[in-house]
Parts: structure tokens; sequence; C-alpha cells
């Protein structure tokens, strides 16, 4: 295969930070002598390489990616289409301190909005962020720098002003938390009732739990598994999506980051019911302390003997894409491609990661699993409505007292939730929420009494999505949050397909016409062509992410912002 290189060389930097992830190159030829066969198997090892070089030089080079391309024998020019598609990855020279500060929903109605301002009039360079998921926090930045593994600065800083913001930028100390490495793992009780059930007793104690996906889908988790248990195609694989990325949502760092183990218990207990050896976390690349936990606790369980030889879970970075939490976008990710979603079928219970059957399930899904197994699924299923079994984890953020990551029984009206919360700001008053992120909708106070089941959201037209519910009192610029919905769609869209390409730009157009008070047309025609453009985006969108792209906007015209 002819690779049409670029002809740049690689510094011996950039070599060296491949090699720490493919190891040494084989002697010269080798390559053409097999056909370059066996270096195309190891292309899931593609974003990891591209990881290594940001991490170490900053950037991914001419001369990198040459030697990236005969290193995997895939060409330059696909190696530079998934390095170009990720945030996080850049292609060409940046200074090596880069400091991302969230400009998004939840933090803007906590009021982050100033202290972009007074970023902005400072005239320093950051880049604006999507959701880097602290928002329980109000404000935040991930600041990152490359060099060696002493110079090397990952960190996450919750909440953050724009002093600190300019610190950094001038070189002051990061402060960077270096979470301690896990001892033993404790003794996995859930793990241990798995093995005394066997594989069928695992999948009848799920099914009778009646759990469903915490990560929008709401799918069967009990079919699910079973559909991969039964599969005769084999190898079996197990991913854990923690690629947490719906703006409003954080309660799944806060598992990984708080119950490392819990997490991989259940990821070990799914490879036993479905005859899996292999699984993989995919972990959203914002979260640093959250990836070091679980990093920390595969290492631990590999100590301890739990881990090991045909039966192992790996660690996978994502680097900055919305559309990866998409299962088929993640796996595609996981493969050292674009993270683009694929159509279905086939479903990836058939042919998922590597094209086998595949079982996905969301963090806070898993973590179920633990509590299903030592308390029975008949417990788990007593909670709750009878289609929406056990309890949710609620992420409330915004406007409210306590921002925080609650875990309520389903059936839990939003007035209560936002009780917990300890209510709106003090001296300020409910003005709308953000249910299920920047993919739900935008209800205003008259739902306060909305019971929170999946039923209950759907009958009202709306859905409970990953349970972000993001606060806005009255001092929120409702049109300025609509619209910065609308240009995270436009900016996340992997531009696969043309409804959701052109729709979403079309979209963020029409809006900013609408609310500068210079429509096309009239006031109607313009919101006649949003509406014709939502219906096109959810009727021929090949993914989640075109298809609910309009939600928010359409929730908000036809309710919150009827004087536009
Ligand atoms: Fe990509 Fe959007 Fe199409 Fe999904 S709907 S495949 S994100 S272009």
């Amino acid at each position: 295969m002819d690779l049409h290189l670029s002809g740049s060389a690689a510094t011996d930097l950039e070599r060296q930070a491949v090699e720490s992830i493919l190891g040494p190159a084989e002697p010269d030829g080798s390559r053409v002598i097999r056909g370059g066969q066996l270096e195309r198997e190891r292309r899931h090892l593609l974003l990891p390489a591209l990881h290594a070089l940001q991490d170490t030089v900053g950037w991914i080079s001419r001369g990198a990616t040459d030697h990236l391309a005969e290193r995997l024998s895939v060409a330059p020019a696909e190696i530079f289409g998934v390095a170009s598609f990720y945030h996080l990855l850049a292609t060409s020279p940046q200074p090596p301190l880069a400091v991302h500060v969230c400009d998004d929903v939840a933090c803007l109605a906590a009021g982050a909005g100033e202290l972009l301002r007074e970023l902005e009039a400072s005239g320093v360079e950051f880049e604006r962020s999507p959701c880097l998921g602290q928002c329980e926090h109000g404000s935040a930045a991930l600041v990152r720098r490359a060099g060696g593994e002493q110079d090397r600065i990952d960190a996450a800083v919750a909440p953050v002003t724009a002093g600190q913001v300019l610190g950094f930028l001038r070189g002051d100390a990061v402060p960077a938390p270096n979470p301690a490495p896990l001892g033993p793992p404790t003794e996995l009780r859930a793990l241990r009732r798995a093995v005394e059930l066997g594989p069928e007793g695992v999948l009848a104690e799920l099914a009778r739990s009646r759990l469903v996906g915490r990560g929008g889908a709401a799918f069967s988790t009990a079919r699910k598994w079973e559909a991969v248990a039964r599969s005769p195609l084999q190898p079996h694989y197990v991913v854990c999506n923690a690629d947490e990325s719906e703006p409003g949502t954080f309660k799944d760092r806060h598992l990984l980051e708080l119950e490392p183990f819990a997490v991989l218990e259940a990821m070990l207990i799914c490879m036993l019911a479905t005859g899996s050896r292999q699984g993989f976390v995919y972990i959203r690349d914002e979260y640093p302390v959250a990836r070091a936990r679980i990093a920390s606790a595969i290492g631990a369980l590999r100590a301890d003997g739990r881990l090991g030889g045909d039966l192992d879970l790996e660690l996978r970075r994502g680097a900055g894409a919305y559309v990866c939490g998409e299962e088929t976008s993640l796996f595609n990710s996981l493969e050292g491609r674009r993270g683009e979603p694929r159509n279905r079928p086939p479903f990836p219970v058939e042919r998922g990661l590597f094209g086998r059957p595949t079982v996905i399930n969301n963090v806070e899904t898993l973590v179920d699993v633990l509590r299903i197994l030592t308390e029975g699924g008949e417990s788990f299923a007593s909670l709750g409505t009878p289609e929406s079994a056990g309890t949710k984890l609620f992420c409330v953020s915004g406007a409210v007292q306590k921002p925080g990551v609650y875990d309520v029984e389903f059936g839990t009206t939003l007035r209560q939730l936002l009780d917990l919360a300890g209510g709106v700001r003090t001296g300020h008053r409910l003005q709308a929420m953000l249910l299920g992120g920047a993919a739900g909708m935008l209800v205003g106070p008259s739902r306060l009494d909305l019971p929170l089941t999946i039923e209950a959201t759907r009958e009202a037209g709306l859905t409970i999505g990953s349970g972000a519910v993001v606060v806005f009192d009255e001092t929120a610029d409702l049109g300025e949050v609509v619209l910065r919905i609308a240009r995270f769609f436009r900016e996340e869209s992997c531009g696969q397909c043309v409804p959701c390409r052109v729709g979403t730009v079309r979209q963020e157009e029409a809006l900013r016409r609408l609310f500068a008070g210079r429509p096309l047309g009239s006031r109607e025609e313009e919101l006649g062509r949003l509406r014709d453009v939502a219906q096109v985006m959810r009727d021929a969108s090949i993914c989640g992410l075109g298809q609910t792209a309009a939600n928010a906007v359409q929730s908000a015209l036809s309710g919150l912002l009827e004087g536009v």
C-alpha cells in the first residue's frame, strides 16, 4: 500500500512519544514484506499515539503524522482526518500552555458570563470551551501544558476566577490535584455474588430489576447483556461509556472519581455475564482526575490478580468530541477512526467494537448493577414506577443554592428536586430549567410538578435525558442560552450527514437574525423556517445529535421566548 507521505521528518521527541505507545519500530522493510497487515491491526492505538504527541509536543506535525503513518500503515491523510476531528488535538503549532474556559449553559446560568467578559476585555488568548462537566462549581477551566512528564500540566480548575486564568497564562502555578494511588480493592461483594449466580443468574437478576440505560436512551440493560451473551460471534467486548459530555451533566464524573472500583467491578460482572474477556473504559479527556482514579484502580486490580492474562480492562481517552458519547462513534474512536456515528443496523450487540458483539453501558447504569446484585433485582424494581424502575442521579446546577448530584427515586417531581438543591438562589426567582441538557428542553415554572419518570416526561413531550437540570433565574438571558445551545450543536456536528451539518448552521443563523431584530422576511417566516429546519433534522439525521439539535431551541421559542 502506497502511503503518500509528505516527506517531512519526525523529531526525536516525536518518535519517542510514538514509541511510548507503539513500542520500538521494527527493522526497515518489515512493513513492506508483510504488506502492512500487522501494523494496520494496531490502528486502535492511533488515538493513544496522537495523545502522546499532543501531551509531549503540543501538536501533531506533518513529520509526526508521516512517522505514525509508517508505523501503523495508515495513510497520512487519514491520520490528519482523525487528529483534526477532535477539539483537544491540534494540527498546527500551538503555545505549550492552553487554558480552556467553560462558556456553556450551566456556567452561564451560574453567572460565569462576567468572568468571560473580563477575560475578553483583558485581551489574553484563552479557549472558550463547551461544558467541562464541572457544573456544580459554576465556573471552570481546563489547563494544559505540553512537555516532558515533569513539565506537563493537565488540570481542571473549578471554580475559577478571571484573575486565576490570567495568572495561569502568565505562568502561575496551577492547583493540580494528584490523587493518591488506590490501595487494593475491597471485597467486591457484587462480583462475588455474580460468581455465585453464574452468567444466567446474573441475567435473570438484571431482568427482574427492569434497569434501563441511564445515559439517555433508556434501553433495557438485561436485553442488551443477554443479546451479547447469546451471540455465537466471538469475541465479545464490554465498553464503559464515560464520555459524559452533555452540557449540565457531571454525575458520571463523581462516580469515576469517588467510586472507581465500583465502575470496574460492574464491568467485570458484565464480562462474566456476557462471556467477554476484554473491556474498555472510554473517558472524556476533560476529566483528568477521573482518568487518574480509573487508571489507578485498574492497576490495583491487576496487582491483586483480578485482572491480567486474557482478562483485562483498558482505559482509553476521548479527545474532545461530544458526538463520541454516541455509542457507534465511540467505537470508531476506539478503533482509531474519526468519531462519526455508524448507520444502524447492525446494532452494537450484533456488531459493535471491532465488528464484534459489544455491550456498551453508561457509567451510572453499570454502577446500578452492583446494588441489583447485592440487594436483589426485585428490591431495585420496587422503587420508582413500573416503567421507570429504581433511582436516578440528577445533576442540578445553575442558579440554585446547593448545586450537585442528587440520587432520587424515579417519580420525584422537579419541585422536590429543586427543594433538595436548596431552591433558587436567595433573592431570585425561577425563570426556566433546561431538562436533559442541550439535547433536552427548556421548560418554565409551570412544569415544576412534573414527575421525573421516563413515561411522564415522554407524555409531556420532554425527556429526562442524561439527568441534567440547569436552573435559570430571572437574571439569565434565555436568548443567549438558546444561541449558545445552537452554537454548541453547530460546532459538535460531525458533518457526516447533510440535515445536521447544514441544519445546525441554518438554525444558528436564523436565531441570530431573530435576536438582532433583522428576520429574513417577517418574524413569522423566520420562525416557520426554524420549524422546518428542526423537522428535517429530527426526521433525516443519522444520529441523536442531529435529531435533538433543535429540541431546546424549539421548546424555548414555543413558550419561553414568545416576545422574540
Ligand atoms: Fe454527524 Fe450530525 Fe449526522 Fe450525527 S446527525 S452523523 S452528528 S452530521
